[in-house]
């Protein structure tokens, strides 16, 4: 059998599959109108925000980073991911969750039946810090606004938060993944669902089982 499917398959498995639905499912609906408003000067503010973060030094990273990882996918979507920062995979590519963690979560994606350009995906740290090192305070900080801006553009009907923190710098609460993983929020209206990081479901694959039942209620919010 193609390598390819035989992933996938071991995917499904390990995710508690116990049959496959080989029926095609409807798209996700994209609404037409665009996420983000023209401005004064002709640019979108979506394009403005996409120009502020490529010139963005107001945090050390920017004296580290080879690129600004502002996000990828559909603009419009319905569903977004957010997850922590990006990695060196990320950093040499410019777009988040290209890396080991990143095959994950576009499988996890897969098994939702969309691609990833059916969803967004985006961090709350915009540049790679040194070594993967977690992200400081002030440079959550700092760059809060661009994940807020994204946000309130793209106004998704469900956000799914990747990890503490995505989760804690995106609400500004000190939520405890193990504690409210799984458990609807809400972000400024919109449903948040909180869930393990991809990173954290390579070391301990076990708990691929408990993303994949928050990514049936996902499913089940958005009716696919
Ligand atoms: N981990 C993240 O949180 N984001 C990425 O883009 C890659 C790995």
């Amino acid at each position: 059998m193609n390598p390819d499917v035989l992933h996938e398959l071991a995917l499904l498995r390990d995710l508690g599959f116990t049959h496959l639905d080989l029926t095609v499912p409807p798209r996700i609906s994209v609404p037409e109108t665009a996420a983000a408003p023209e401005v004064a000067d002709g640019v979108s503010e979506w394009d403005a925000l996409v120009a502020a973060a490529h010139n963005c030094n107001a945090c050390r990273l920017a004296g580290t980073r080879k690129t600004v990882v502002f996000g990828t996918g559909n603009p419009n979507a319905d569903l977004m991911f957010i997850g922590e920062a990006p990695g060196r995979d990320e950093d040499e590519q410019g777009e988040p969750f290209v890396g080991k963690a990143g095959q994950l979560l576009t499988d996890i994606i897969k098994a939702m039946k969309l691609t990833r350009d059916d969803v967004y995906i985006a961090n709350v740290i915009k540049c790679r810090p040194p070594e993967n090192r977690n992200p400081e305070p002030d440079e959550l900080d700092e760059c809060r606004p661009f994940i807020q801006r994204q946000v309130a553009l793209i106004q998704p009907k469900v956000i799914v938060a990747l990890g503490r923190f995505g989760l804690q710098s995106l609400t500004q609460r000190a939520y405890s993944i193990t504690t409210v993983r799984g458990q609807w929020l809400d972000y400024n209206g919109i449903k948040l669902m909180p869930t393990f990081h991809p990173s954290y479901l390579l070391r301990t694959p076990a708990a691929k089982k408990d993303v994949w039942n928050d990514m049936k209620k996902v499913m089940a919010e958005l009716g696919i």
